[in-house]
């Protein structure tokens, strides 16, 4: 099989803040691999700096790998073993080529991939749709902007987390996720706690400091609302370390290495009796179709990063009832804009 790959600069509509760090657009990586029979399969990397990945590592990474001794996609265990140590760190880039297999397989048996994970559409929970941190006012806006979708994650840790949840709970009733990004101390997080749940927030995501486990296990003891760890998961063995310190984990296809390891991260989970949550870096539609397709299995939903950018070079997902869905075409289900016409 060939594999090729380029990169891509992804515009947002606006720019992007967390308490961290702010853009106004996003270098990802496409991944193209084609078989002896001319099909092809396409994936992204979204890498991120938080994680030393950017689309000149993935790059880096990604021109040490062959495929030209695999010629058959379905032995996906040993393609992505082998890959997945060569490729060490930069699981964003193990990511698109564990995506564009799976679109390449997907193709050759004629099935959409939530069919060859044995699910169905019916059961895909709705997203969320994140604000970013602004000025109340801008955040005001924002929320009356995006008043069709049924749950908003805003982002918080500021000094004015407060004054922004009630400039979006003046223009909103619906159910709304706060992602703290790292940002709280313990005492900080019990005492926002208190007022969040007045609030009628879902969840929280990522109150404390990634490695902050005991933090963790002491503030999810006493959390009316669930805490979700996001920074703190990137692997199946972050999973098992989390067990008892949190109430679920965020998954994302870029963090683990695709969507192989994110099913076995869903499946470890699960056993071990956590929500999970699926969500995404700022992707365009086609990594973004990944995580859909895997959708059904998980309790909340937060895949919106093609919807804030403004140059998506693919279509085929839908936002349907605050549901964001897949098409029933084989694979990914995506196509490049430039040939639908
Ligand atoms: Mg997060």
């Amino acid at each position: 099989m060939d594999l090729s790959y380029w990169p891509i600069s992804l515009e947002l509509r606006d720019t992007f803040r967390i308490n961290r760090e702010a853009s106004d657009r996003r270098d990802n990586v496409f991944v193209k691999i084609v078989d002896e029979f001319g099909n092809e399969g396409l994936g992204e990397a979204a890498p991120s700096r938080y994680y030393q990945q950017t689309a000149n590592s993935v790059s880096q990474a990604l021109s040490t790998i062959s495929l030209t001794g695999v010629s058959e996609p379905f032995r996906l265990e040993d393609i992505t073993n082998d890959l997945s140590k060569k490729l060490q760190n930069q699981r964003s880039a193990l990511t698109a080529v564990d995506m564009a297999m799976h679109d390449l397989i997907g193709k050759r048996l004629k099935i959409p991939l939530y069919r060859l994970f044995g699910l169905h559409c019916t059961q895909v929970p709705v997203t969320s749709f994140t604000i970013g941190i602004a000025s109340p006012d801008e955040m005001r806006h924002k929320t009356e902007g995006a008043a069709h979708f049924h749950t908003l994650k805003v982002k918080l840790g500021m000094a004015n987390d407060r004054e922004m949840i009630s400039a979006i709970r003046s223009v909103t009733s619906v159910p709304l996720r706060v992602d703290a990004n790292a940002a709280w101390t313990v005492t900080e997080a019990v005492e926002n706690l208190k007022w969040l749940y007045d609030e009628g927030i879902e969840l929280v995501e990522q109150p404390l400091a990634k490695n902050d486990l005991d933090g963790f296990r002491r503030l999810t003891d006493l959390s009316p609302i669930p805490i979700i760890a996001d920074e703190s998961v990137e692997t199946p063995e972050d999973v098992i370390k989390l067990r008892g310190c949190v109430h679920g984990v965020n998954i994302k296809l870029n963090k683990c290495g695709g969507l192989r390891e994110a099913f076995k991260m869903i499946s470890i989970a699960r056993a071990q009796e956590m929500q999970v949550m699926l969500g995404c870096f700022i992707e365009s539609s086609l990594g973004i179709s990944a995580a859909v397709h895997l959708s059904p299995l998980v309790d909340y939903v937060d895949l919106d990063g093609h919807l804030l950018i403004q140059n998506d070079p693919f279509r085929g997902l839908r936002l349907q009832d605050g549901k964001v869905l897949p098409t029933d075409q084989a694979g990914l289900g995506i196509q490049p804009i430039e040939s639908s016409a």
